[in-house]
């Protein structure tokens, strides 16, 4: 499947990417993670980007476009792909048109998963990440606690929280996420594209998503 996953930090994006991933073999891509590697290498990207996501602010365009460029073109896209954080505005969104026109893709549909702010607010200041960037499973102090506190069940690094996942740096995320990101949700929908669905439940989701798809 090819999808575009809209919604806010915290919506569930990268869980119910994990879940859509498993069901066909499509690979999720998340510019977050594509950056935090960069910064965590201390590649030319890295230290472009840095300062930027750790004040909770957007990564330039042509950063972004440039990373997307290079990674759409790898041989595994062509299963199908999740992209999870990306675009994040209309300039990318529209660039995005072009970019996939030029390599012959078309898009299933675009998923808008919507929550209410106070869920994203709680959901993300208790969440926690693992610290090794091939790893970085996502827990919860609430809801989904490492076995061992602050050690990852799956490859024992650090559990950490994330930089940009302090009270500030999340309420400055989510005004940028309605400010720039959520006018996407009526670009793609004057297109025909988009699917809303009630992100409560990422296993709600991804059946929403099957039914939608045929699957
Ligand atoms: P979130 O949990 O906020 O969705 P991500 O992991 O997707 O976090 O992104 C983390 C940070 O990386 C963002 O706050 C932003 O600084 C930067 N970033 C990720 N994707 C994009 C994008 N498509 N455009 C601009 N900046 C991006
Ligand atoms: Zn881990």
């Amino acid at each position: 499947m090819k999808l575009i996953l809209l919604g806010a930090p915290g919506a569930g994006k990268g869980t119910v990417s994990k879940l859509l991933t498993a069901l066909d073999g499509s690979v999720q891509i998340s510019t977050g993670d594509i950056l935090r590697g960069a910064v965590k290498d201390g590649t030319e990207l890295g230290k472009k980007a840095q300062a930027f996501m750790k004040a909770g602010d957007l990564v330039p365009d042509d950063l972004i476009m440039g990373i997307m460029e290079e990674r759409l073109q790898q041989p595994d896209c062509a299963n199908g792909f999740l992209l999870d954080g990306f675009p994040r505005t209309i300039p990318q969104a529209e660039a995005l048109e072009v970019l996939l026109d030029r390599l012959n893709i078309k898009l299933d549909a675009v998923v808008d998963l919507d929550v209410p702010r106070e869920v994203l607010l709680d959901r993300l200041t208790t969440r926690r990440t693992c610290s090794n960037s091939d790893c970085q499973e996502i827990y919860n102090i609430k809801s989904k606690p490492p076995k061992v506190e602050g050690v990852c069940d799956k490859c024992g690094s650090p559990v950490i929280q994330r930089d940009d996942e302090t009270e500030e740096a999340i309420s400055k995320r989510l005004d940028t996420y309605n400010e720039k990101t959520a006018p996407l949700a009526s670009f793609y929908e004057k297109q025909g594209k988009l699917m809303k669905v009630n992100s409560t439940s990422s296993d709600a989701v991804v059946a929403a998503i099957k039914q939608k798809l045929g699957m």
